[in-house]
Parts: C-alpha cells; sequence; structure tokens
C-alpha cells in the first residue's frame, strides 16, 4: 500500500473553547465540527509550552522543553541537532515536505520548501484575507504534491486568530452589529492603559473603541472565516482523490487570551485560555469516526501518534507519546498533571493537575501580579480567585511536585532546566537578566506595532506585506 500522506493544520492561536465542536455557543467551526465526525476529536490536548516558539518545537518534535531546550518566544539560535524534527523524520522516508507561513522560526527546522502568505495588517488596511492567502499559495502546492510520486507532508500554519482580529465580510459582523465605540461602555478602559501592548492594539482596533466585546466578536469572526477557508482545503483534497490515503491533523500552537487575566488579546499568562488547544485528526480505514477522547495529552505526543499511524518507526526515545492505545480504549490518559511554562512577555512556570493550577513567577512581571498564584479549576474554572494565601499546604504540595518533576527531567536531559538559563528572554537590548521589579517590566517591555510583532515571530527579519512602523522601542 502507497505510504500515507500528511497534512497538519498547526493553527496559531485557537483556544479551543472558542470552537463549536468544544461546545461554544457561537457557531464558529461548523467544517472543523464535521471534520472531527469523521475521526477523532481530543477534548483535553494542552500546549504545556507556550507561546508560538516552544509550542511548535514540541509539537513537531515529539519532545518537552528540557529536550528541545526552546521555552522563549525568542528563541536564540537554531533547534538543538540533539532532536529530530517531524519533516526530518519524513524526509528520511521519502517524503516531500512543504511548510506554509512559518518560515524563519527555529522550530521549522527541516522542510524542503518554505512557502509564506500576508497574516498581519492594520485597522486601516482592513480586512485581512490572511486564511484566503493562505489557500492562494497553499493550493498549487497541493495540487504539485499530489501530482508527484512521493508521499508528502503539508504543515500549514493559519494565523487567522492571532491578532490583528481583522476578518472580512461577512465574518466581521457575524457575532456582533452594535456600536463597538457605544460611549456608556468602559471594558476597553484597561486594555488602553496598558502601556506595552497599546500601540500594537490601537493600530488594528477601531478608533475611539470602547466595548471589548466587540474584540472577542472580531476574534470568533477570524475563526469562523478561517473554518470556511479551510473547508476549501478539504474538499481540494477530495477533489484530487486524496481523502483515503491522507491523515489530516488539526492542532494549535497555543490558545488566545482575549478580555481576562488582563493579558488582553495576545497569548501570554499560563491560564486555561492559553494552554487549550484542538486536536482532531481523520485517516480513513485507520482511525474510527465520530470518537471523542477524553485522556490528557500534549503535543508532545502527536508526533509519536503521526508516525505510529504511518507505521513508521524510528529509534528516537521520545518524550510524547501515541495516542492510538486511547483512541483504541486500551489507555485511558497520557499524564494528568503536567508540568507548564511559558516565556512570552512574562518568565514563569507552574504545575496543573486536574483539580488545582499552580504558577510561579520566576521573576516580577508587567502585570504585577502576584509571585505565586494558586487556582482550584473545578471550583473556579475561570481562575479569577487566587487561593495562594488561603491554601499554603497546597501551594507547598504542588510546587514539591513541580520541583521533583524538573529535578528529574534535568537528570535524564543532562542540562539546567532552560526557564532556568533563558535570562535574556525579552530580548531588550538596555536590559541585562531578569527584571528587578514590575515597574522595570512594564517600563521595558513594549510589543510595537503590528510590523514589529511580525518581525518578532520571524526571528526579526524583515516580514513581506506588513504595516509600517508606528512605534519603536528597541
Ligand atoms: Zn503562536
Amino acid at each position: 500500500m502507497a505510504k500515507q500522506n500528511v497534512i497538519l493544520f498547526g493553527i496559531d492561536s485557537l483556544w479551543s473553547d472558542h470552537m463549536s465542536c468544544y461546545g461554544y455557543d457561537r457557531l464558529t467551526t461548523p467544517h472543523i465540527d464535521k471534520f472531527a465526525t469523521q475521526g477523532v476529536l481530543f477534548e483535553n490536548t494542552f500546549s504545556a509550552h507556550i507561546p508560538t516558539t516552544p509550542a511548535y518545537a514540541s509539537m513537531l518534535t515529539g519532545m518537552d522543553c528540557f529536550s528541545t531546550d526552546v521555552v522563549a518566544l525568542r528563541h536564540r539560535g537554531g533547534l538543538t541537532e540533539d532532536v529530530t524534527t517531524l519533516p526530518e523524520i519524513l524526509r528520511g522516508e521519502g517524503y516531500e515536505t512543504v511548510c506554509v507561513g512559518f518560515t524563519g522560526n527555529p522550530s521549522s527546522r527541516g522542510f524542503d520548501e518554505y512557502v509564506n502568505f500576508r497574516a498581519w495588517g492594520s485597522w486601516d488596511e482592513r480586512p485581512l484575507h490572511k486564511a484566503e492567502l493562505l489557500n492562494e499559495v497553499t493550493l498549487p502546492e497541493l495540487e504539485r504534491l499530489a501530482a508527484g510520486d512521493k508521499p508528502f507532508f503539508l504543515f500549514l500554519r493559519h494565523m487567522d486568530p492571532h491578532a490583528p482580529y481583522l476578518p472580512p465580510p461577512p465574518y466581521d459582523s457575524m457575532f456582533y452589529s452594535k456600536d463597538p465605540c457605544d460611549p456608556s461602555k468602559t471594558s476597553m478602559e484597561p486594555v488602553k492603559a496598558f502601556k506595552p501592548f497599546r500601540d500594537f492594539h490601537l493600530s488594528w482596533m477601531p478608533p475611539g473603541i470602547t466595548d471589548a466585546d466587540f474584540v472577542v466578536a472580531q476574534y470568533d469572526g477570524e475563526i469562523a472565516y478561517m473554518d470556511a477557508c479551510i473547508q476549501r482545503l478539504l474538499s481540494r483534497v477530495d477533489e484530487l482523490g486524496l481523502s483515503d490515503n491522507t491523515l489530516i491533523v488539526i492542532n494549535g500552537d497555543h490558545g488566545e487570551t482575549l478580555d481576562e487575566h488582563d493579558c488582553y488579546f495576545d497569548h501570554h499568562g499560563i491560564y486555561e485560555c492559553t494552554l487549550k488547544v484542538p486536536l482532531a485528526m481523520r485517516l480513513p480505514g485507520r482511525l474510527p469516526k465520530g470518537v471523542r477522547v477524553k485522556g490528557y495529552n500534549q503535543h508532545k505526543d502527536l508526533t509519536p501518534t503521526i508516525l505510529e499511524l504511518l507505521d513508521i518507526e524510528t529509534d528516537i526515545a521520545f518524550d510524547g507519546r501515541s495516542l492510538i492505545p486511547m483512541v483504541e480504549g486500551k489507555s485511558h490518559t497520557h499524564e494528568s498533571e503536567f508540568y507548564i511554562t511559558e516565556c512570552t512577555w512574562m518568565r514563569k512556570h507552574g504545575w496543573r493537575t486536574p483539580e488545582w493550577k499552580l504558577i510561579v513567577a520566576l521573576e516580577p512581571d508587567f502585570h504585577f501580579k502576584p509571585e505565586v498564584e494558586l487556582y482550584n479549576l473545578i471550583q473556579d474554572p475561570g481562575e479569577t480567585t487566587n487561593l495562594a494565601d488561603q491554601e499554603p499546604e497546597m501551594v507547598a504540595l504542588l510546587r514539591g511536585r513541580m520541583e521533583a518533576y524538573i529535578a528529574k527531567r534535568e537528570k535524564e536531559v543532562g542540562h539546567t532546566n532552560p526557564m532556568y538559563t533563558n535570562l535574556n528572554w525579552h530580548g531588550r537590548k538596555n536590559y541585562d537578566g531578569p527584571f528587578k521589579s514590575s515597574e522595570d517590566a512594564y517600563n521595558n517591555m513594549h510589543i510595537g506595532s503590528a510590523s514589529q510583532a511580525a518581525r518578532l515571530q520571524a526571528g526579526n527579519k524583515k516580514v513581506e506585506g506588513t504595516v509600517e512602523e508606528k512605534a519603536k522601542d528597541d
């Protein structure tokens, strides 16, 4: 039998709680919902290492942050040669590999070809057509790969739910027809007051905006728009006769903080909104239809799962494990408590169990948050009440479990936890090492304009089709 192709949707900033197949009350993902009924949907998939760079590193290697040694958005240097990426493994198996929308990031190492599309813009340049532009460059690639005699691996990084949220009509008004500048609303005041992100937010939001619900509706509109555009690709896969012989996976790098936790319209803070990502996969004849798997899993499990579905064996000792035993009911769950990290706009780590979450700051943060946070995820799923002072024994217990795990992993990989060594994670040229105070972090961290944010993700290379710089901080 011919080797199966792989199409991996690695969607940036898609919080699974905002997808209708995960129970969201807005019908944001009708096509992905249908896709999920044709295969398997995982209900508890977590991004343990946020944001983009460490998350994709884990997704595309089957390793955790100790093995990839990547924790920071602004990771310095390439991906360690100690790990092999999924495209590198598949190339070794005779696959042709293409990466769409993720050029220049250390985590995208190993593809034969890189293709890009425009994913950034300002309010004046609205609407953005990110997913259509992705389709425009992807469809010819898909047709070329389908006509070739090699199996292929096509990796697609959609940027729609990633800010700026500027979907085209009718999606821009699909979930909101009120006045975003209603003078009686005040929910945008704290967003506008937050200096590190203010210039970026104001560059793509309507002038005079007062209602944060409008921005949330644009995020949801982006998801619905992308969902429709993804269906075009799925239809083309069908037309090309590839559906029965192609493993299609829909995953995301991390979620998004909308108007919760003061981390507005970005993906920092290791709260549930950034950790919860979708995972659905379809491979007719190999994966069952309409199965929903409740067991816990993380990005590090994806590469071993894909390789098992393709019947490819390697001698790599992955940190993750295949999810197929869970799909087949032979295993109930993978780790239900696990280590979580973020090194985006704050340097924090923590320990998550099904009931509790501990968050520990490794240095003062620009939101002036407490050094230790403890949430009961059952009684307070929105993580609104910090119980750290009331429950010192639970803090000590979880901290002990986290530190024991860190010590174990450091011993296994033979180096210090990268969360402890990435001390210039913030990339500030004028500030060496960890911030000494929240005031320092607040005054030194600045995302800048949309074009600066774009460059940050592309390793500071110039990104085609971005808006003019409106602010400068470095
Ligand atoms: Zn991302």
